[in-house]
């Protein structure tokens, strides 16, 4: 979600005439756009202004802003702390960017802007892709509603609003026209996608409109939360062809005491529940999900049920994170806290499970023939074309530039950790055969 919005923030500036730069000591202007989900986020921005802040020494006319969640949380505070900063701007606030751009250059003010628009303007900005890409982001919703009791979003993205379905359309339209394949859908939840609108859409519904738009070839979303997660959305992975076989359903923990503690509004056996079936529907489907371990009061008993239906359900992967406190979340007065070594070893133990899970699910995959839409060259070797399976696997193969951004038919030769390697097929009629032409591995 905040490269997306980092992706909006660049066209808008290049609208008014600034241009992206690799090098950042030749900047005329630098955004620091952060993450607040956990304190690490937080410190890595802090750490990240300090190093920018020494470029004003070589260029004292260099501006410099901050955007994004811990700009939200911290308003004209961020000013106080960090004497350099120019202007600190909200995550309602990023179609007002040229304006506050304009105003700095002009009367050198500082300036903070983090009021919360009921409409939120940011969402529809649209980002032309970059050359030659074939996948992109399209933000669906702002804001959450669910409270869950150790997560910051809600206060910082404001409350769930969704965007009406007719401007996502024409974004994806013009996106297709622009040579896009792919659209992955941003919300924090898309299952609620439709609540707030007028006229009542689901988002089942909204998957079957962008699935009819020309050009547009594989369809993905993220995230989905497993209490809100429909029989309708479930099908939509037999029945829409364009949806990609993928889906990341966070569970966040496998014991119900922690669940309930945490506000998630399901059980483990609902979630279960919801992962038989998808597998019924679509039995291919990838599923990764997020954890958090060491959330106050998990004892041990509740850390082996998260481990067991981790047993049970076999994820193709997992982002998993310790317990970070937030100020000003429920979790936050909750007694029981966890200690960082006991944290550390909950966190080790289960990413190496995880990691042996993923290594089985990928070997799974050797001599299979997956369809990839190739995005570019890899960047391990210059021989190597990189692309996506349906259930988001990296491919790496051999094959010349000419084919990227096609889908094409790659055969899987052999299975690492976080790739895979394969041999394009071509097709010959209707009758495939391995490419075998150059050197191969
Ligand atoms: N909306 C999504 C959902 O409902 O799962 C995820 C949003 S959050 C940006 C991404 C992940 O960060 C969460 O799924 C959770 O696992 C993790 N997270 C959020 N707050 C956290 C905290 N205080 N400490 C550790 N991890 C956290
Ligand atoms: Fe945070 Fe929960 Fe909302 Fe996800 S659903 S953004 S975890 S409050």
């Amino acid at each position: 979600m905040n490269v997306h919005d980092s992706e909006q923030m660049a066209a808008l500036l290049a609208d008014c005439g600034y241009k992206t730069t690799a090098n950042v000591k030749l900047a005329d202007l630098v955004l620091l756009n952060t993450c607040a989900i956990r304190e690490k986020a937080a410190q890595k921005a802090y750490s990240e202004l300090g190093r920018i802040g020494l470029l004003k020494k070589q260029n004292p006319n260099l501006v410099i802003g901050v955007g994004g969640c811990l700009a939200q949380h911290l308003g004209s505070k961020f000013h106080k702390m960090i004497q350099h900063l120019d202007f600190v701007f909200g995550t309602h606030n990023i179609h007002r960017l040229p304006e506050m751009v304009a105003t700095v250059e002009k009367n050198r003010e500082k300036i903070t802007k983090i009021d919360f628009h009921k409409s939120c303007m940011s969402i529809g900005i649209y980002a032309p892709p970059a050359n030659g890409a074939r996948s992109a982001f399209v933000s669906i919703m702002q804001g959450c509603n669910n409270f869950c009791a150790y997560c910051v979003v809600p206060y910082l993205r404001g409350r769930e609003t969704s965007r009406p379905p007719e401007g996502i359309i024409e974004e994806i339209t013009k996106l297709a026209s622009a040579g896009i394949k792919e659209v992955t859908l941003l919300g924090q939840n898309v299952n609620s996608y439709g609540n707030t609108l007028e006229k009542q859409t689901t988002f089942a519904q909204l998957i079957k409109e962008i699935g009819a738009i020309e050009g547009i070839e594989r369809i993905r979303f993220t995230t989905s939360h497993p209490r809100d997660l429909s029989e309708a959305l479930i099908n939509c992975f037999a029945d829409e062809k364009k949806l990609c076989e993928h889906i990341h359903l966070p569970v966040q923990s496998g014991s119900n005491r922690i669940l309930r503690l945490m506000n998630r509004g399901y059980t483990r056996e609902d979630y279960l529940k919801k992962v038989d079936r998808l597998r019924q529907v679509c039995p291919g489907i990838s599923i990764t999900s997020d954890i958090i371990v060491g959330f106050p009061g998990e004892t041990e008993k509740d850390y082996q049920e998260t481990i067991d239906m981790m047993e049970k359900i076999r994820f193709d992967s997992t982002f998993s994170f310790k317990y970070s406190e937030r100020k000003g979340t429920a979790a936050e007065s909750l007694e029981g806290k966890i200690s960082e070594p006991e944290k550390q070893q909950r966190l080790k133990y289960l990413q190496d499970l995880q990691n042996r899970h993923t290594m089985q699910k990928n070997m799974e995959l050797e001599g299979s023939i997956q369809k990839v839409l190739i995005e570019g060259r890899s960047k391990n070797s210059e021989y190597d074309l990189m692309g996506r399976t349906s259930s988001w696997k990296i491919v790496n193969f051999k094959g010349n530039s000419e084919l990227i951004g096609k889908l094409t038919d790659v055969k899987i030769t052999k299975s690492f950790l976080h790739s895979l390697r394969g041999k394009l097929i071509e097709e010959v009629g209707n009758v495939h055969r391995d490419e075998s032409i150059g050197v191969d591995n």
